[in-house]
């Protein structure tokens, strides 16, 4: 006799998390490539002495810094176990069986098992060209939906709606359903027609942006993310959501160190420079043929499809690249996202693509 499971959990589709090789090159995951800063680390160590307390349930200093950061509230901050937590948190705080959680498709991996996981159903509308398509994902909600996410930067296509569209399409969504911009990525962004989801909260007030620790400050093991609400009630919702304890006092210190001015600084110019090399990787690229849309991220997306097209068959093509010791993400069918990184380690990602093409 087996123990009775929920149903749902035999078609709950598993996260696959970046594989890593030993002695290889991980680009599968959107790390950053840097370790920590010597001032972080210090912090860190410092929190480490007080383990055996328990953390600040609600991350309330870190809240605050961030409050201070962005000129909010610090009631319409919430701050999660990673910004995935924050996403499972607004989804178990809006919907339920037969409700509906709708985004766009190829999109983060986490959205499908995070909905399912809650009971209810995903909507997921195909991308156009790459790239949320915002007004099919407005024509798709129905009165089931809950709540949308957009993912801006998307993962792993790496491109970026404009504000203009982002605008059009929050017109569009009744105000009763909870928009979330997750904003992982927003570090990274370069081109000025894509907005900072922070400055369309005061219009909507069914919007929360999302960001995270993990990718611009290099914090992915530490496991700290945020939201900022339009509405406090949201951000209470979230925390209502959220296991006790979820954020530990050593991510909540290493957070709060990232943002002091000098850290800041610092992991701005490593932010800076994997732009460079975002542009470097992109260029060089399309100069070997392959076809790759204009990311905004910290990585870079080879779609599936024909060499005539630009394009590559995911799974051989990440094989290829293990070949000569480097690790992308391959989506069987659908593409291959690979993570920028510093010089050497792109450097050594694009002798695999030039010998694979
Ligand atoms: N959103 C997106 C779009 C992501 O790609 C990721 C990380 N892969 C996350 C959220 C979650 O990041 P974290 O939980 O590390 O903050």
């Amino acid at each position: 006799m087996t123990v009775r499971l929920r149903p749902t959990l035999a078609s709950l589709p598993s996260y696959l998390p970046g594989k890593s090789v030993p002695g290889a090159i991980k680009l599968a995951s959107n790390e950053n490539p840097y370790p920590p800063l010597p001032h972080v680390l210090a912090r860190i160590t410092e929190a480490a002495a007080g383990m055996n307390r328990y953390p600040d349930t609600n991350s309330g200093s870190l809240a605050q810094a961030l409050a201070d950061k962005y000129q909010v509230a610090a009631d319409r901050l919430v701050v999660g176990c990673g910004s995935v937590s924050l996403c499972q948190q607004l989804v178990l705080a809006t919907a339920g069986e037969g409700d509906e959680v709708l985004y766009g498709w190829r999109s983060f991996e986490a959205y499908p098992i995070i909905t399912a996981i809650a009971g209810a159903r995903s909507v997921q509308v195909p991308l156009a060209d790459h790239s949320y398509d915002l007004p099919a994902i407005a024509a798709a909600v129905t009165d089931r939906t809950r709540l949308i996410f957009v993912c801006n930067p998307n993962n792993p296509t790496g491109t970026a709606v404009s504000g203009a569209a982002l605008v059009e399409f929050l017109d569009q969504v009744p105000v009763d359903r909870l928009v979330v911009l997750d904003e992982a990525y927003r570090e990274f962004v370069t081109d000025s027609s894509v907005i900072d989801g922070l400055s369309l909260l005061e219009r909507y007030p069914n919007l929360i942006v999302l960001r995270t620790f993990s990718k611009a400050y290099g914090l992915a093991g530490m496991r700290v993310g945020y939201g900022i609400a339009a509405d406090p009630a949201v951000a209470m919702a979230a925390r209502q959501t959220q296991l006790p304890f979820a954020v530990t006092q050593v991510a909540q210190a290493a957070a709060l160190a990232s943002l002091e001015e000098t850290a800041a600084t610092e992991l701005a110019e490593r932010v800076a420079s994997l732009i460079a090399e975002r542009a470097r990787v992109t260029a060089e690229l399309r100069s070997l043929g392959y076809a790759v849309p204009d990311s905004q991220a910290n990585f870079v997306w080879l779609s599936e499809g024909t060499e005539a097209d630009g394009g590559v068959e995911a799974t051989a093509f990440a094989a290829g690249c293990e070949g000569f010791g480097v690790v992308p993400r391959a989506f069987a069918g659908s593409g291959v996202r690979v993570t920028i990184s510093n010089p050497d380690e792109n450097d050594k990602f694009l002798a695999a693509a030039r010998n694979l093409r």
